[in-house]
């Protein structure tokens, strides 16, 4: 039915040179977004942004890919036409029975902007014309202009918009409009909603993910991809880092006391990855904590945790409940893919009583008993991209 999607984005903030960097980052990542269609034309007209198609049959995929671009509010399905009035007519009378199959429309009301005023028939005038036209040809609809199933849109400018539908998009702001992070992605559900989150607010990000293989399995690995893959659709190709920690669990339990064992572990993985992002230009991380949830997600055993290193730390999930997270887990669809059943290195080697109140100099203390620099040389070898 359609041809075309008008796109709006949230205008407040966007004035002056903003809002032109705005638009060609939106432009530049909705053409990333549907690469794989081919006759697609992504281009601005009159403030607006829209993309077009050839191919009518791609629409449904092409705005599913699309409601996933972030800095986007709202997608209008259109019907694009020539501005003559025979036209206009089909056009209207061929979207309201499509309309009419699809859901159930007991009144109606059309609505016409005349944006172009050398267009011969006035706005009333049209919206009077068509209304009349449909209530000759389908019986069993009448108009109500104040609360109606379905208000068709007929917008005159530069082309004719035929339009009926407004679909919620993503939000946020384009990619790569506010710098990089990297990601601490485990398997769980509340990291790739974290990334989803803060990559949301126009921040590309890289994931690092740490594994203690064997003892960890490959499908473990798996399943951390596949999430990957997922949050590619909202975040563009990104790239998963790995490094192995097992030597470090090890060393952990040989020289340590088992319950610190997590806060221990914590350390390292922030400093592994406060050298990885150092070396990648990123400057800040991002991870999945909420507050409250586990045992080392306590602001005494953050605060020790966090101790270990200078970078700032993202934790766009810290003030939400466990369902709400699992909402949006659900909404952007990773959701079952993190509940699959494979244990990641934190719950291999979690204590039985992990502690809820570390003390700094205990910590610290513990940590005398490793030699930190070798073993996160050690482990820092094994980094790879999967
Ligand atoms: P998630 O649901 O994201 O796994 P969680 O509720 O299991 O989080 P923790 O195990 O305390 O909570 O992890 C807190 C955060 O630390 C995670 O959200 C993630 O950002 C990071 N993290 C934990 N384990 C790993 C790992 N194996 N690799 C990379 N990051 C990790
Ligand atoms: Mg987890």
């Amino acid at each position: 039915m359609y041809n075309i999607v008008a796109v709006s984005f949230g205008e407040i903030f966007l004035k002056g040179k903003n809002r032109g960097t705005f638009e060609s980052k939106l432009i530049e990542k909705i053409r990333f977004a549907l690469k794989e269609f081919k006759d697609v034309k992504v281009y601005k007209e009159l403030g607006k942004v829209y993309i077009e198609t050839m191919h009518e049959e791609d629409m449904e995929n092409i705005i599913e890919k699309t409601k996933k671009v972030f800095g986007i509010v709202t997608l209008i399905p259109s019907i694009k036409i020539e501005k003559n009035e025979e036209i206009i007519i089909e056009k209207v009378m061929e979207l309201f029975k499509y309309l009419l199959q699809k859901q159930n429309i007991k009144t109606f009301k059309i609505k016409t902007k005349r944006g172009d005023k050398k267009f011969p028939i006035r706005s009333m005038e049209l919206s009077a014309l068509l209304g009349e036209k449909i209530l000759n040809e389908f019986k069993e609809v009448t108009v109500d202009i104040h609360n109606p199933d379905v208000e068709v849109e007929v917008d005159i400018k530069v082309s004719c918009y035929i339009s009926s539908e407004r679909i919620k998009g993503a939000g946020g702001l384009p990619l790569g409009t506010s710098g990089r992070a990297l990601l601490l992605l485990s398997g769980g559900i509340d990291s790739p909603v974290a990334g989803y989150m803060i990559a949301r607010r126009g921040v590309e990000i890289d994931a690092l993910y740490f594994h203690t293989y064997p003892f960890t399995s490959e499908r473990a690995n798996e399943k951390v991809k596949h999430l990957k893959e997922i949050l590619e659709d909202y975040c563009g190709k990104f790239k998963l880092y790995a490094i192995n920690i097992l030597e470090i669990h090890k060393a952990i339990k040989q020289h340590c006391k088992e319950e610190e064992t997590t806060i221990l572990a914590r350390r390292f993985m922030m400093r592994l990855a406060e050298k990885l992002a150092n070396e990648q230009g990123i400057e800040m991380l991002i991870t999945g904590e909420s507050l409250g949830q586990v045992a080392s997600q306590t602001m005494k055993s953050m605060v020790v945790i966090e101790n270990s290193i200078d970078m700032p730390i993202l934790k766009p999930v810290i003030g939400m409940d466990k369902t709400e997270i699992m909402e949006i887990a659900r909404k952007i669809g990773t959701y079952d893919t993190s509940i699959e059943p494979f244990d990641d290195c934190c719950s291999v080697f979690a204590p039985n009583h992990p502690l809820i109140k570390p003390k700094l100099e205990s910590i610290l203390k513990s940590e005398g008993n490793l030699d930190i620099d070798e073993l996160i040389e050690k482990v820092y070898s094994t980094l790879e991209i999967l």
